[in-house]
Formats: structure tokens, sequence, C-alpha cells
């Protein structure tokens, strides 16, 4: 299951729509095996493309030396889709290499909702995960659809 607090999942969620129609990616860093997603990096799709994402390699390598120097993990690492459904395309799952890591998916295909699934990818096996949203604005829940069974997902408002 995937713990995020609303005010990162809005930050990503402002991410995918800014670069909206090409796709979005980034990070989220927390403490190792905290599974802590705290620090929101978005990063540059170095592929600007509509169908496809790719970190920028001078920018990840700038990232990745800085969270090792912090003792930080990959918690969750991002994209969205501009066109099609929040689900990890085969060359998604096939270059998805951090087995620890929460793969979140966004679709903003639908300008005023906006898909949000997570999954874990392992050896390219794709399996969905709850997403649990804490600290959520009530209004807020009105514009995000996550996962395909609404059943495997919680919402912890503040009021
Ligand atoms: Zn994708």
């Amino acid at each position: 299951m995937l713990t995020i607090d609303a005010a990162v999942l809005e930050a990503i969620v402002a991410h995918a729509r800014r670069d909206h129609p090409d796709e979005a990616c980034g990070i989220v860093a927390g403490p190792i095996d905290s599974d802590q997603a705290v620090r929101h990096i978005p990063m540059e799709n170095a592929a600007r493309s509509m169908t496809f994402y790719e970190f920028d390699s001078s920018e990840y390598l700038r990232v990745y030396r800085e969270m090792d120097d912090r003792d930080e993990d990959f918690v969750v690492i991002y994209h969205s889709h501009t066109a099609t459904e929040a689900y990890p395309s085969r060359t998604d799952a096939d270059i998805a290499s951090w087995p620890q890591a929460h793969y979140l998916l966004l679709s903003t295909r639908e300008p005023d909702v906006t898909e949000v699934r997570s999954y874990r990818i392992v050896d390219g096996a794709v399996s969905e995960e709850p997403v649990t949203v804490v600290n959520m604005d009530s209004t807020a829940v009105q514009s995000y659809k996550f996962g395909q069974s609404p059943a495997s997902v919680e919402y912890e408002c503040r009021r």
C-alpha cells in the first residue's frame, strides 16, 4: 500500500497538469527503509514526449547523489499518461528497476478528473496496490479518480 500526504499528491498532480500534453515524471524521496514519501522532486522529461518519459541523465545523477547524501531512497517514482489510462505500459514495466518503490501513475486525459493509481513492479511484473491519502481536503477527493475499484482507496480527511 502507498501512503501519501495530500500536499505531496497535489504537487505531483499540479506538475502533471503543467506538463500536459507531454508526460511528466518525478520522484518522491524519503528516509531509507521508512516507506515515507516526504520530498517531492519534479524531474525533467528528457524525451519531452506525449507517449514516453525518460529522466534527464545528468539531473538524475545529481538527484541520486543528493539523495545518497541525505540517506534517502526512492519511495515513489511517478509519471503521467496524457491520453491513456493510468496503467504502466510494457515499456514502463520493462524499465522499472526499483522493486522497493511505489510506481505512481497519473492520467490527465480528462481535464477535470485526474486518475491516480499505484503499482509495484518487480522483474517486469505489475501489481496494483491500494493508495491511502492522508490529510486530504474533502473537496479534492472529487477531482481524483483512484484505481479501478473504489474499495482500494482510503481517505483520511482533514475535517
Ligand atoms: Zn508510461
